[in-house]
């Protein structure tokens, strides 16, 4: 006997913003829903979706491989969240204050987990987040599928002047590189600047652009663990793969015609929660926490652009 096949056609959840939100990345035109793929409708590049998320690629080529491995995403997770319960969201109040009531459209540019799109969604803001690595997979755990999509930071999928606020958590080092690796690119400067360019379109004026990063000048960066140290990367303070708050200035300031930079404290951006096993693991995390917190200082802050710092947290006006 035959049974009837039913067929049920899933609308992808990203469709709900599709008029008012997402772009083609290569055009900038208004996306339509064509069978199973999105399709632009000036340039008719067609774009598909991985397990419901659109992927927004000019080219396959700018997915980037990062490593992702469950435990270490699940600890992302818990990094993000406290991030933002103890900075993003605070800053956000203080620099948007009286907006409280009104949601902020905010962009994530490579969100990775993204767990801070979710929070800032939680609270009231209009959130998005695009990122074009390997910890994507995660997504399916997140309440907000509808405000995620694989994209590039260098071609973003989104109209110009749209976010309030966009900001990247230690992303320009990671472009221009080989790989996942500290090595650069021979054009990795000509790539550093459209990405920065793109954040900067699609930032209303007047509004705000975060990028934190570790300090290029600093020798000590122990967020990028690689080389025969467990907790530190030791380089020279001349190496083109981290970046100083002299070349944001350039990038943001002279290249890309913003109007300010600041560097901002550090304070409550890291809670150091990785669980190490070790006491000096524990007690090297603690000293960190502790010089944060005194170069975060006013007194102090002129050093918090200095190798003195290996974390720049820097707030740019469009
Ligand atoms: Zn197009």
């Amino acid at each position: 006997m035959e049974t009837e096949q039913q067929v049920i056609t899933i609308v992808p959840p990203m469709v709900k913003h599709l008029e008012q939100v997402w772009r083609c990345p290569v055009c900038r035109s208004d996306l339509k829903l064509a069978g199973e793929e999105l399709q632009c409708r000036r340039c008719s590049r067609r774009y598909p979706f991985d397990a419901n998320f659109p992927v927004l690629l000019a080219d396959l080529e700018d997915r980037f491989d990062d490593e992702s491995e469950p435990e270490r995403d699940l600890h992302e997770e818990r990094v993000s969240a406290f991030t933002m319960e103890h900075y993003t969201l605070p800053l956000i109040t203080r620099l948007f204050p009286g907006s409280r009531a009104l949601p902020l459209r905010i962009l994530s540019d490579g969100c990775g987990v993204g767990v801070d799109v979710e929070m800032f969604t939680a609270a009231g803001h209009n959130a998005y987040g695009i990122d074009c690595g390997n910890r994507t997979w995660i997504w399916q755990r997140r309440s907000c599928p509808d405000r995620l999509a694989i994209a590039n930071g260098k071609r973003l999928p989104f109209p110009d002047e749209f976010f309030d606020f966009v900001y990247a958590g230690c992303v320009i080092p990671h472009v221009g590189t080989v790989g996942d690796s500290a090595e650069v690119a021979l054009d990795y400067n000509a790539q550093r600047l459209a990405f920065v360019q793109e954040m900067v379109r699609v930032t209303r004026p007047g509004g705000y652009i975060l990028h934190a990063t570790a300090n290029k000048l600093c020798p000590v960066d122990p967020f990028h663990i690689a080389g025969p140290l467990p907790w530190v990367r030791l380089h020279s303070p001349r190496e083109p793969f981290l970046l100083s708050y002299a070349d944001h200035q350039d990038l943001f300031i002279r290249q890309a015609g913003c109007k300010a930079t600041e560097l901002l404290p550090m304070a409550g951006y890291w809670g150091f929660l990785k669980k190490s096993n070790s006491v000096a693991g524990r007690l090297a995390a603690q000293m960190m926490g502790l010089h944060f917190n005194l170069l975060s200082a006013s007194w102090l802050s002129l050093f918090r652009s200095s190798p003195l710092n290996p974390w720049l947290i820097v707030l740019i006006r469009r």
